[in-house]
């Protein structure tokens, strides 16, 4: 016999709350901020076929999907609450069911990161996550802060969880080990959570990257009225990323997407604060270029010579 709705819910996804007044179980969960603080709020939906590939393993599927909603709560520099959970699944499949909760709340406890409500309902699989964090009172970084002259920053590295996306369609080969690593990076993004809460006061923009570095900056761009000189050579990449034919090693880390880095930009002065945040995360940061008041996006290599930017950036509804 297959579990019920509401026997489901009781399995898998109620588990007893402490930062939250109530969990799951009432019409509403309830919970507070702390004094001086406000709300920092997010959904981000996954759909199967077009965020994440049938054949994933359930538990992978788990931490990716709150993975993603945590890295807009780092982008913010907001820490981490609660979230809730919308769940449309076919049928009840209990192995997929133990996986995906397993991989899902090992990042939510990771992140004190409660589960308090959510919606179960039979149809395509689907998944959609709310996060709830929290920053004090005026302290979000937001994509409009940035100023002409502010140095640009990446942290960790770029492209590979592309790459990855190429190995399975086939037009990209490498070897065991390096599919391996590539697929972690696509599979299972860390939020750079602690990264965003030490930004807070020094960043004065940032960003996530999901849909690819140059469409991203360009959010911070526009909404900030500056344009940017990126240095393409200064892009991190990770070792497997460096093996690549130098032509996709630009695309990928330029034009990649699914990335779950943080992108910001911060006063020239404050470089040192900038490098102390990032140990204190324990996530490497690189300075990627500088902002300026010249409208647009400019690539130049390491020579200072321009690179042409023929990429485009992922849009759900052109491509
Ligand atoms: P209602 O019909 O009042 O919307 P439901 O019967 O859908 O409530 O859900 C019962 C309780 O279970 C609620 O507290 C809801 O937040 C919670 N819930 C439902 N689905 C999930 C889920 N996938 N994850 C976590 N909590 C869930
Ligand atoms: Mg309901």
């Amino acid at each position: 016999m297959s579990l019920g709705e509401f026997d489901l819910i009781a399995k898998y996804f109620t588990r007893s709350v402490k930062r939250a007044a109530l969990g799951v179980g009432d019409d509403c969960a309830l919970f507070a901020t702390s004094p001086g603080m406000q709300l920092a709020v997010s959904s981000d939906m996954l759909v199967e076929g077009r965020h994440f590939l049938s054949t994933v393993a359930p538990e992978r599927l788990g931490h990716k999907a709150l993975a993603v909603n945590l890295s807009d709560l780092a982008a913010c520099g907001a820490r981490p609450i609660g979230f809730t959970l919308a769940l449309a699944m076919p049928r009840v499949d209990e192995r997929f069911l133990e996986g995906f909760a397993r991989g899902l709340l090992a990042l939510a406890d990771e992140h004190e990161c409660e589960l308090i409500g959510g919606d179960t309902t039979q149809g395509p699989l689907n998944l959609c996550i709310t996060v709830f964090g929290e920053l004090p009172v005026g302290q979000a970084l937001l994509r409009s802060g940035a100023q002409p002259g502010d140095d640009l920053y990446a942290s960790g590295t770029l492209g590979d969880a592309r790459a990855a996306l190429e190995v399975f369609r086939g037009t990209l080969s490498v070897d065991g080990a390096a599919f391996e690593t590539l697929r972690h990076a696509m599979e299972q993004p860390q939020p750079r959570v602690a990264l965003g809460q030490s930004l807070r006061g020094i960043a004065t923009s940032a960003i996530d990257v999901s849909d690819g570095l140059l469409g991203d900056l360009g959010h911070i761009l526009r909404r900030s009225r500056v344009g940017a000189t990126l240095e393409v050579d200064a892009l991190p990449r990770s070792a497997v990323m460096r093996t690549l034919p130098a032509a996709l090693q630009r695309e990928f880390t330029l034009a990649g997407g699914d990335d779950y880095e943080l992108v910001f930009s911060a006063p020239p002065g404050s470089a040192a604060d900038v490098a102390r945040a990032a140990s204190g995360a324990g996530v490497q940061v690189s300075r990627i270029g500088r902002l300026d008041t010249e409208p647009g996006l400019r690539l130049v290599d390491a020579n200072g010579a321009a690179v042409a930017n023929g990429f485009g950036s992922f849009d759900h509804f052109k491509s």
